[in-house]
Parts: structure tokens; C-alpha cells; sequence
């Protein structure tokens, strides 16, 4: 590709038309195999079979893809920019806010070098997330949409309340909240600080030392409270669930996701198919644990409790799919596994029944569905967000591939090719991203008011 075509894919300011490629269009629609997409103004403008192809835009840069793969831009619904390799939740609370910014600013980078053009942060220290949020929209660094929270929301002794009493300092993983009102107000102070989403800690967790993953930390009164509030103010709610009450308690208040599912009984399934609700299974951060403990020297409560919780997690992740609840892609990513290896959740969700195009689907389409955002990313479909992915590949024929860098060609965000193989063969390493951004709750107020 010479330098010219590279630098109008760059500037976003001709249209394009990526030729003869596989399109898997994160719907459940079967891939066309010799295939085009046209991108014009940040947006998709048509997608199809070569043979509908109508003449294109004269000024369009057409670029031949040589039967390489295009699928939606990847989406990580649950993965913690300020996180880097960290081995508990301790370890969390351990890092200052300045070093967690900048985590988040590498960790962006790495998204989006990954394929990945949307990521939902789950739980923050400060307000890193939506801070690194605004430099990405506004072209100061790189990387890719961010769907910001706060600090996770709990309870003394809850989810994310990790270290002794004299340590505890304001701006650390958990803010801490005892009852509805403390919840709702905990929601307005966030909501004040510009989050687009409410993570709430709803039980205990492996890698916490003072509440198991099977004890439920909340009442019902608290999290009704809590996502009442946040729904009113168009924010959206993710819950850490890893007890049977807990996944209950939340489905009643009405969150739009349940994180980690580890416990679900029929009563729990039951109200997840009347709800409109999105399980976010994260089997990295499972799995992580399972084959690093002995190497990252996790404590023993950590590792026995995730070994007890192994056979719950998939049996609870079975019994969903098999129900046809729907599944979102996020791995819990920056917990020991680093950031941009986001795409081995995919791998696991294979190695758990699902086909490759499922898996594909809970991390481009379902995902968009469960950040309430799938009328801008997550398909490729027209007047959606260019955000897209060319792999020198077919990841249905092997999942892992994703996960490959040398595979990513080119990663587009607002029609703009901002990463991936051919920008570094050509020597032009980062993107200039100046002005390139969207806000997507800014975008979602528009669309609803
Ligand atoms: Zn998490």
C-alpha cells in the first residue's frame, strides 16, 4: 500500500472500500465469503456481497483484501484499565492513582493495537477511567472507546473494601457504601465525576480477604436503590455476582449486566429470561488463576476458593447458554492475564461449547447489546461507527487467531485506520488521533432525548 491510499485511510476524509473479504458481521448472519464494506464519515455506508456492490463513490480509496477476514471492531465488556498484571484486589488498592493513569494510558494502547475499539472499564481507582476516556475523545492519546465507571460501589467488608481500617483512603478500588441512601448518593457523587456506567460489587470475591465469593454482601434494598438511581440518570449497572443471591438480588433491581455468574440456580435463570439482562462470564479471570496461581504465589484462600468455584462458573455458564441467555465477551482483563490478549476470553468461551461465530458475537454484537450501545458499534451494518477489524485470517476456523498480533492488518475506528500490521510495516507506528473520537454517552443522550 503506498503512502498516499495510507495516509487518506489515516485522515478519515475520503471514503473507503475494503473488497473481496470475508464479512462476519457480529450478527448471528452467516459470514459472506467474497464481500465489501464501504465507509464513509466515520460510519459504515453499505455492506455486502461483492455481487450487490452498486458503483461506488469515484473518490473512494478501494483497497483489495485478498479474501482477508473484516469483522466488527472487538468490544471488552468488563476489563479494568488501571490494572497491570495484578495478582488480587490488594494489589489494586496498593497502586497510586497516578501510576494506575498510567497503566490505563499503555493498557489503551494495547486495546486497540489488539483489535479491540470499545472496552467497558468496570471499576477504577480515582477516576482514571473516564479521565483517560476524555484524552482518547479528544485525540490526546490513543486508544479506544472507553465506557467509563468509577470506583466500584460496596458495602464494609464487600467486594471491594480490601484493605485494614487504618489504610483505607478515599480515592482507592471500593467506595464504600452502608445502606440505600449511602448507595444512591454514591451514584450522584459518580455521576457528578462524568462515569457512563455504575459498577456495583454484590458479593465476595476469590481475590478479596474479607468476603468469599459465595457470601452476598447487598440487600436488595441497596442495589434497588442503587440502579434506580443510575437508570434515572441513563446510566447503565454492572454487578459483581459470584453468589446465587447476589445474581437474583441484582436481576430484581434491574442491572443491565451480571459479572462472573458464578452461582446461578433455576430461580436465577428463570428471572434472567424475563429480564433484558447480559451475563458477562469472565473466564480469564477463572482460568488465570487456575493456571498462574502457583507462579504469581497467590494465597491460598485465592486459589482454593476459585478451585471450589471452577465446576459452579462453567456448569452456571452451560446452564445460561443453554437457556439462551445472552452472553457477553470480557475477561476481567489486567487480572495476571495483560491487556491486549483481551481476545482469549474467546478462546475460552470455544473451549465452552461455544462456536467460533458465538464467541465472535459475545464480543462484537451481543457485546454492544450489553453496554446498551448496539445502535452505534458492535455490527457492521449501515450509519453504525466504522470501527472495524482486517484479519489475515479466519477466525473461525481457529479462534486463537484473534489473539495473534502479526494477524490484526488493520484496525479501523471512525473509518479512520488507526492500528494494527500495515501501519507499523509502513514505519508509522502511532496513530494521529486528533479528533477522531466519539463520545458514546454523549451519543446515547442524543439518541434518546
Ligand atoms: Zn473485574
Amino acid at each position: 500500500m503506498d503512502p498516499t491510499t495510507l495516509n487518506a485511510l489515516s485522515d478519515g476524509r475520503r471514503a473507503v472500500s475494503l473488497v473481496h473479504g470475508r464479512i462476519i458481521d457480529g450478527t448471528t448472519r452467516e459470514p459472506i465469503d467474497d464481500g465489501f464494506v464501504t465507509l464513509a464519515e466515520g460510519r459504515v455506508a453499505a455492506v455486502g456481497a461483492m455481487g450487490d456492490q452498486r458503483r461506488g463513490d469515484a473518490d473512494a480509496v478501494v483497497i483489495d483484501l485478498g479474501g482477508k477476514t473484516v469483522l466488527p471492531g472487538l468490544i471488552d465488556c468488563h476489563a479494568h484499565l488501571v490494572y497491570r498484571g495484578f495478582r488480587s484486589l490488594e494489589d489494586v488498592d496498593r497502586c497510586t492513582v497516578e501510576l494506575g493513569m498510567v497503566n490505563a494510558i499503555l493498557n489503551a494502547e494495547a486495546l486497540i493495537g489488539a483489535g479491540y475499539t470499545t472496552v467497558r472499564d468496570v471499576g477504577t481507582i480515582g477516576n482514571v477511567a473516564a479521565t483517560v476516556r476524555d484524552a482518547i475523545v479528544a485525540g490526546r492519546i490513543a486508544g479506544p472507546r472507553v465506557v467509563a465507571s468509577g470506583q466500584a460501589i460496596c458495602p464494609t467488608a464487600g467486594f471491594a473494601d480490601n484493605l485494614p481500617a487504618h489504610w483505607h483512603g478515599e480515592h482507592g478500588f471500593g467506595a464504600i457504601a452502608n445502606g440505600p441512601w449511602e448507595f444512591v448518593k454514591e451514584v450522584r457523587r459518580q455521576i457528578k465525576t462524568g462515569v457512563d456506567n455504575i459498577k456495583i460489587g454484590a458479593s465476595g470475591v476469590e481475590v478479596g480477604p474479607y468476603a468469599h465469593s459465595w457470601m452476598t454482601t447487598v440487600t436488595q434494598e441497596e442495589l434497588t436503590a442503587a440502579v434506580g438511581e443510575a437508570h434515572r440518570r441513563g446510566r447503565t449497572v454492572a454487578v459483581h455476582c459470584q453468589s446465587y443471591d447476589s445474581v437474583k438480588y441484582s436481576l430484581r433491581a434491574g442491572a443491565d449486566t451480571i459479572e462472573h455468574g458464578t452461582r446461578l440456580d433455576d430461580e436465577a435463570v428463570d428471572l434472567f429470561r424475563a429480564s433484558d439482562a447480559i451475563l458477562v462470564p469472565t473466564l480469564c479471570t477463572l482460568f488465570s488463576v487456575l493456571q498462574l496461581g502457583d507462579k504469581l504465589n497467590l494465597l491460598p484462600k485465592q486459589r482454593s476458593e476459585m478451585a471450589v468455584n471452577e465446576a459452579l462458573w462453567l456448569g452456571s455458564l452451560r446452564q445460561a447458554r443453554e437457556a439462551g441467555i445472552p452472553i457477553a465477551a470480557g475477561g476481567d482483563i489486567g487480572n495476571r492475564f495483560p491487556h491486549g490478549t483481551n481476545a482469549r476470553e474467546l478462546e475460552y468461551l470455544v473451549s465452552q461449547g461455544f462456536t467460533a461465530h458465538q464467541a465472535i458475537i459475545a464480543a462484537t454484537g451481543t457485546a454492544a447489546r450489553a453496554l446498551r450501545r448496539e445502535r452505534f458499534i458492535g455490527t457492521l451494518a449501515p450509519g453504525r461507527f466504522a470501527d472495524l477489524v482486517v484479519l489475515d485470517g479466519d477466525p473461525l476456523a481457529d479462534i486463537r487467531q484473534l489473539q495473534d498480533q502479526m494477524r490484526i492488518a488493520m484496525v479501523f475506528k471512525s473509518a479512520r485506520l488507526v492500528a494494527g500490521m500495515v501501519r507499523q510495516h509502513l514505519g508509522l507506528g502511532r496513530a494521529e488521533t486528533q479528533g477522531i473520537g466519539i463520545d458514546l454517552l454523549g451519543e446515547r443522550w442524543r439518541e434518546r432525548h
